[in-house]
């Protein structure tokens, strides 16, 4: 079965697109068959994989409108998994949705369609509460969310967790969270190690072992339209995004 993972937080900036690509091209290193979605208008993850925009057949904009299909418009990137692009139009989308039944299932039933070719989906969700994400987690199976240890982190998470819950009793009664993952992490701080100790209290094994450090290659590695792994494997950034693919294998393998 595919497993459908969104990558979500409404706050822009905490690394959401950073672990998106970087998760896929862990996974697809360790072998797995993934496609990455972009739903983001700003469509970062798409140039983040290296993809050519006039290469581009279609968007996530013409799946979503029912013009094309996934199998259609998604793109093989030389890391390894499969892209599904955004581009500006995908802004749109929210608009031309609106006529539409059933518009927060159209990603859910595209993704359908395509039936188990993929072991892992990963959405990359846009930084707000949008039509746009609300199809990211209609379809989704469960949510990582990528997070700061900062001063206000976990009022942002209590609106999350608000979200995942009007959506479980809506349009998707079985999203579950896989994990927190803390992203730009300064061991050193006091300020992480004190909201690291309060979201294991609320969260407990929810909260990846892993931790994803700021470094800086991560940081630059987008410039040159690569994931991580293939811009500098022996970099922290890598190995962490490498131990969060691997600490999200094991914990599946526990749970079947
Ligand atoms: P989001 O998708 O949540 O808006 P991004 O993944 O685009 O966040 O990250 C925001 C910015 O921070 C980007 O410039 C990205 O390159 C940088 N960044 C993300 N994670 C790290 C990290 N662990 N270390 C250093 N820079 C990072
Ligand atoms: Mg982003």
């Amino acid at each position: 079965m595919t497993r459908i993972i969104a990558v979500t937080n409404q706050k822009g900036g905490v690394g959401k697109t950073t672990t998106a690509v970087n998760l896929a091209a862990s996974l697809a290193h360790l072998s797995h068959k993934v496609l990455l979605i972009d739903l983001d208008p700003q469509a970062n993850a798409t140039m983040g994989c290296g993809v050519d925009k006039s290469l581009v057949r279609g968007t996530v904009y013409h799946v979503l409108l029912g013009e094309k299909s996934i199998a259609d418009v998604r793109i093989s990137t030389e890391f390894g998994f499969d892209v599904l692009p955004a581009n500006r139009d995908l802004g749109g989308a929210e608009v031309e949705l609106v006529t539409f039944a059933k518009r927060e299932a159209r990603l859910r039933d595209c993704l359908a369609e395509l039936g188990n070719i993929y072991d892992y989906v990963l959405i990359d969700c846009p930084p707000a509460l949008s039509l746009l994400t609300v199809n990211g987690l209609t379809a989704a199976g469960a949510v990582i969310i990528p997070m700061q240890c900062e001063y206000f982190a976990l009022e942002g998470l209590s609106d999350l967790i608000g979200t995942l819950r009007k959506i479980r009793s809506s349009t998707n009664p079985r999203i579950e969270i896989e994990g927190l993952l803390r992203t730009l992490y300064d061991p050193r701080s006091t300020l992480a190690q004190q909201v690291s100790a309060q979201l294991r209290e609320h969260f407990g094994d929810k909260v990846y072992e892993t931790v994803i450090p700021r470094n800086i290659r991560l940081a630059e590695a987008p410039s040159f339209g690569r994931p991580i792994l293939a811009y500098d494997k022996s970099s922290k950034g890598a190995q962490a995004y490498l131990r969060l693919a691997d600490e999200l294998l094991s914990r599946q393998g526990s749970r079947e």
